[in-house]
């Protein structure tokens, strides 16, 4: 491009926020006695999977989604405690509220974590650096809770980069230093690639980010399927996904990379239940509901089946989007499946009751303000053929489309 400024102007600045082991944090918080303690939330110790476990526990090897007995085999001195999805859902609005006062342009990805588009906010509060600062101590001070934080030019590297200290990280990526800081890192910080694809890939001699940035298509293609050309791209840094803030969004997912592959339809539904959790917690604060649900299963071999119904009611709440999600799921052929990945979405949105609050502190003429910037910044990016063809290639990860970002 001639201008020269279009480098800077296309330039976005992307938060990704994610609280530090938020439930077990949570019980931390609410029960001082349990400073300092290795904590575990979860199911029970008969047949439940853990949902968190404080740092102290980590250290014993105890991580989320690990059976709960093996916890305790693992850790028989940490405290166990139930569940209360109710008390982190409360917690939960509040750390949003904290986020909202910054952009209006925020994503829930789950209950503890969302992506921020803070561009047109930098002349109201700072750089990227500084927001995601002001937010660590919005958080700690009101809520007592630390949050890592990721600052980049892209979802995928601010999500990264949020990830690499925790707990209570502060990682800046530079505009244009993406690839570089990708480089260095094992092919296990890629999406999706977990304990399954990781040795096969090592074996072809992908070792980082920045082997799989340089290698042939084909040969990714080779362990990835179709997925290569994506996985290449985002090693690359190049990720030109929108923030897409719940409600504006024309649909509401969540899906889980599992660890190892799901074999049993009570797997799948209990991963489900999660998704569903998550999806309803969104809608909530979105003030949305959604009619049509589709469930969406990734293959070992990376095979996607997709079912989708459309409910005669509008569903926002978690055993309404489970219940149907569990209905399609009768219909996938699932005889000796390995599944690698569920997905569940709800789409059809439709407005219910009173609008959310979306800057629930005092600071009318900043909201103002922010609002208008905002508006201004996504008019600028509409009118850039480039970015805008850019952008609706990437929508999702499930283009084959190569990103065309410079
Ligand atoms: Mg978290």
């Amino acid at each position: 491009m001639s201008d020269p400024d279009a480098q800077e102007k296309g330039a976005r600045t992307i938060l990704h926020l994610d609280m530090d082991a938020f439930y077990a944090s949570v019980e931390v918080r609410d029960d001082p006695s349990l400073v300092g303690k290795p904590v575990v939330v979860g199911g029970s110790a008969r047949r439940g999977v853990v949902s968190a476990a404080s740092y102290e526990a980590r250290k014993f090897g105890v991580h989320s989604a690990m059976p709960t007995a093996q916890a305790f085999r693992l850790c028989p001195q940490a405290i166990f405690l139930p569940v209360r999805m109710d008390r982190y859902i409360e917690v939960s609005d509040r750390v949003f509220e904290v986020f909202n006062r910054y952009t209006p342009l925020v994503e829930g990805l789950s209950i503890d974590e969302a992506f921020l588009d803070v561009t047109a906010s930098h002349s109201l509060f700072g750089s990227g650096e500084t927001i995601a600062r002001r937010i660590k101590e919005d958080v700690a001070g009101e809520l007592r809770l630390n949050v890592s934080a990721g600052v980049a030019d892209s979802k995928f590297v601010a999500k990264i980069a949020s990830d690499l200290h925790k707990p209570n990280a502060l990682v800046v990526v530079p505009p244009g230093t993406s690839r570089q800081f990708l480089a260095k890192l094992p092919i296990e910080r890629m999406w999706g690639v977990g304990a399954k694809t990781a040795p096969k890939l090592r074996a072809l001699g992908f070792q980082t980010l920045g082997d799989l940035a340089d290698a042939e298509v084909d040969r990714l293609e080779r362990v990835l399927g179709s997925w290569g050309v994506e996985v290449r791209a985002l090693a690359r840094g190049d990720d030109a996904r929108s923030v897409v803030p719940d409600r504006e969004a024309k649909s509401i997912g969540a899906e889980e990379t599992h660890d190892h592959d799901l074999t049993t339809r009570d797997e799948i539904s209990r991963a489900l239940l999660a998704s569903a959790q998550r999806i309803a917690q969104r809608m909530t604060r979105a003030g949305v509901a959604g009619r049509t649900i589709t469930v969406k299963l990734k293959l070992a071999d990376f095979t996607l089946l997709t079912r989708q119904t459309t409910l005669t009611e509008a569903a926002a709440d978690t055993m309404a989007i489970h219940d149907a999600a569990c209905a399609l799921l009768a219909k996938f052929p699932l005889k000796n499946a390995r599944i690698r990945l569920t997905g569940l979405s709800l789409s059809g949105l439709e407005v219910r009751g009173a609008a959310p609050v979306l800057f629930p502190d005092k600071a009318a003429v900043k909201r103002q303000k922010l609002e208008e910037l905002v508006r201004a910044v996504s008019d600028r990016y509409d009118g850039d053929d480039s970015a805008k063809m850019t952008r609706a290639a990437l929508l999702g990860l499930s283009t084959k489309r190569t990103p065309q970002f410079k």
